[in-house]
């Protein structure tokens, strides 16, 4: 499926050494992509950089050139001087951080919970807890009822940035709650649909060619086909996944390319099975 002009593109950028240096693994990209996906957004890069100013903003000036509707950062918002995700994008925008009030009030309620059940020693706002509710001007927070760290909305030309923590669990509470709006204000409802067949055939180009024809036929449908195992009981497993703005819609998309597929391996003697 190509890009087209009513879907949302989408970028991703990790941030962190962990990611970098193989201590820890990028799982929040798999993750978000997955839900962009779903939502019918179109992911059109992801890229993974350190907690550096000048590789922050590089990544970021790279998914605004591209006009990229949605770009969401991870990483880097927490209360330790190697957290500077948050500065680094007001510094590529050439914007002024600044404490934001919201933010601050929900960092001082957190931490006021936090200290009555014993889990940190203070309830005190101190500087590397205040640092978490500096954000670039003109950016909304994002509540996170998981940590402490909200995440960040900021709205600049077509694109919108947010910013989330890279703490898997609160990067989840905060996409599936807080943003969640904002998700649907941009999305609508659109709906995703995957499905695939296992085809018995060894041999991928020996349906390259018809499968081709179909791909053609059915422009809104992404139509993928790989190997599924190596040796001698070989699979091809064809995917075929749309978005549309009801399942329904996405489903009759899907059916109609996955009919074309199976007159076409009727024709061709191959047997197969649909992988849901
Ligand atoms: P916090 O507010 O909790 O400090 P943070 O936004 O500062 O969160 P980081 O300090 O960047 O987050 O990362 C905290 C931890 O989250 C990392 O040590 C790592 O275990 C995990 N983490 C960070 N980025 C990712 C990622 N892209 N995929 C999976 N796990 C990640
Ligand atoms: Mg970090």
């Amino acid at each position: 499926m190509s890009q087209d002009a009513r879907v949302i593109a989408c970028e991703i950028i990790a941030i962190g050494n962990e990611l970098l240096i193989g201590d820890v693994q990028d799982t929040n990209t798999y993750w978000l992509i997955q839900q962009l996906t779903g939502l019918g957004g179109f992911v059109r890069r992801a890229q993974i950089v350190r907690d550096e100013f000048p590789a922050i903003a590089d990544a970021l000036h790279a998914s605004l050139r591209a006009k990229s509707n949605l770009i969401i950062t991870t990483g880097g918002l927490g209360p330790t001087a190697d957290d500077l995700t948050l500065a680094a994008v007001a510094a590529a925008l050439d914007l002024p951080i600044e404490e934001q009030p919201e933010a601050m009030a929900m960092l001082k309620r957190r931490y006021a919970e936090l200290a009555a059940t014993g889990w940190v020693a203070f309830a005190e706002l101190n500087e590397a807890r205040r640092k978490m509710g500096m954000f670039p001007r003109g950016a909304l927070p994002l509540f996170n009822s998981v940590g402490g760290a909200p995440g960040a909305l900021l709205r600049v030309n077509t694109s919108t940035i947010v910013c989330l923590p890279g703490v898997p669990p609160e990067l989840v509470d905060i996409f599936t709650h807080s943003l969640a709006p904002h998700l649907r204000e941009m999305f609508g409802d659109a709906a995703f649909v995957i499905r695939s067949l296992i085809v018995n055939c060894q041999d991928e180009s020996a349906l390259a060619e018809q499968l081709q024809e179909v791909v053609t036929r059915h422009p809104r449908v992404y139509i993928k086909s790989r190997a599924k195992r190596f040796g001698p009981d070989v699979r091809i497993g064809i995917t075929l996944s749309a978005s549309a703005p009801s399942e329904e819609a996405a489903n009759q998309l899907v059916n109609a390319a996955q009919s074309d597929i199976e007159e076409m391996l009727k024709g061709l003697g191959f047997g197969w099975e649909v992988a849901g």
